[in-house]
């Protein structure tokens, strides 16, 4: 293949190998069933992809972003599913950019070693939605601690995660100078919250995805969890958000390959009409064109990572990257199915249920919209539309 899949060789052919102890068999039966794929993020846990971020100083591997974007591309190439334990990776971030020393030293040699899960992230609520400014959840201080009210949707993992980093306001809105004004960052222990204050409740979607919504009544969270300064949190979560959308995709990057090597597979091998399919250019050329846009939407996540990794600014980057990529892969997806027949349509070719899964990038982390409306305000200066 391409240069674009040559970077950190034995990362990939690892990731690979580990996850094909992990068959589409073992993908389907969770699926049926909603559960959790436990043994799969135990493994990636056990093998240290999962801290591969995190600095040796605590217990990680102290690689690049880079080498998340490999490890998450084969994952979902091998037609695993990362979405089970990819937040490890970008919410530690948060912690590791705008935690105390303390707060490190208490959590980071934890996650490294996979004795704490940090795994959700809570910033959706069902009021605001993508505008994120607008949300309603309020942490009022109290003493040592911070009391907590208000509710989270779509927030996955939460009942396979020890902690989650949470946003909440501590100022209302209309009493700040920006919108982005006034919201804080506190590092949830959900082992010390759940049954007191916290309500979990799971929402069943198209995809096995773990996600569920909270409610937090006068939940306490000791002052000390707060990460980064009061009331400019929306600062340290779009800091992490860079990391997110650049790994996610990463992902897409993978799933786009997995339809692609299994589409011009099945070209090959199904004979209609006397020869294979894919002898046919109607089959031929999508399966090509999908090909090139991944090569293409590899390249730029490539360089938004670099850029990352170079500690320079890349909004953009990693936004238009995840767009793109996220494009890349639905695309193929589509393509996927279109060649794959009815049989596309049976669980047992793990095609359906792949394309259920990607289809989840073009609204989440952020939705495809809201990259075109930063793209046209913030690179071509165009006025804002809300
Ligand atoms: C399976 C799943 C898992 C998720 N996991 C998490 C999680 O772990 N943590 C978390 O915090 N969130 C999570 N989310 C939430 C996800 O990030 C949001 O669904 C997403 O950001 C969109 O928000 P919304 O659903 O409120 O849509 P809305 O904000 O209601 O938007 C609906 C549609 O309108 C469009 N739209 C809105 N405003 C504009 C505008 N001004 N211009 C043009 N178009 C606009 C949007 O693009 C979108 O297509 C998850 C969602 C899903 C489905």
């Amino acid at each position: 293949m391409s240069s674009t899949n040559e970077n950190y060789p034995e990362i990939r052919e690892a990731v690979a190998k580990l996850c094909s102890n992990f068959p589409g068999e073992y993908w389907r039966a969770l699926d049926d069933t909603d559960t959790y794929p436990t043994e799969f993020v135990q493994a990636l846990t056990d093998a240290g992809f999962l801290s591969v971020l995190i600095p040796e100083e605590y217990g990680g591997a102290g690689l690049p972003i880079e080498a998340g974007c490999v490890i998450l591309e084969e994952i979902q190439r091998s037609g695993c599913n990362g979405g089970a334990c990819h937040a490890q990776m970008y919410t530690m971030g948060t912690l590791l950019r705008h935690g105390t020393d303390e707060q490190k030293k208490k959590y980071l040699p934890g996650i490294a070693e996979g004795s704490l899960r940090l795994q959700a992230f809570g910033v959706t609520e069902p009021t605001s939605g993508t505008d994120t400014t607008r949300i309603r959840t309020m942490a009022v201080r109290d003493g040592d601690d911070y009391v907590i009210n208000g509710q989270k949707v779509f927030i996955s993992r939460t009942e396979h995660s020890d902690l989650m980093v949470l946003l909440v306001r501590t100022t209302p809105r209309d009493e700040c100078k920006k919108p982005s004004d006034g919201m804080s960052v506190f590092l949830v222990d959900m082992r010390e919250c759940l049954g007191k204050g916290l309500t979990i409740n799971p929402i069943k979607t198209m995809l096995n995805h773990a996600t569920t919504e909270l409610f937090f009544d006068d939940m306490r969270v000791p002052a000390a969890n707060m990460l980064g300064a009061e009331g400019k949190g929306f600062k340290c979560i779009l800091d992490g958000m860079n990391a997110e959308r650049i790994l996610i995709a990463s992902e897409c990057i993978g799933d786009a390959r997995f339809f692609i090597e299994r589409a011009s597979a099945y070209a090959c091998e199904r004979e209609v009409f006397g020869r294979p399919i894919g002898q046919n250019q109607g089959v031929q050329f999508p399966i090509a064109r999908n090909y090139i846009e991944a090569e293409a939407a590899a390249l730029m996540v490539y360089n938004a990572a670099r850029l990352f990794d170079a500690g320079k600014p890349c909004g953009s980057e990693a936004n238009m990257s995840k767009m793109i990529a996220s494009e890349a892969s639905w695309h193929a997806a589509d393509t996927c199915l279109q060649t794959h027949g009815g049989f596309g349509y049976t669980q047992e070719y793990d095609i359906e249920r792949k394309f259920r899964e990607t289809r989840l990038y073009q609204t989440a982390p952020i939705s495809t919209n809201l990259i075109l409306s930063h793209v046209g305000i913030h690179e071509l200066g165009m006025p804002k539309s809300f």
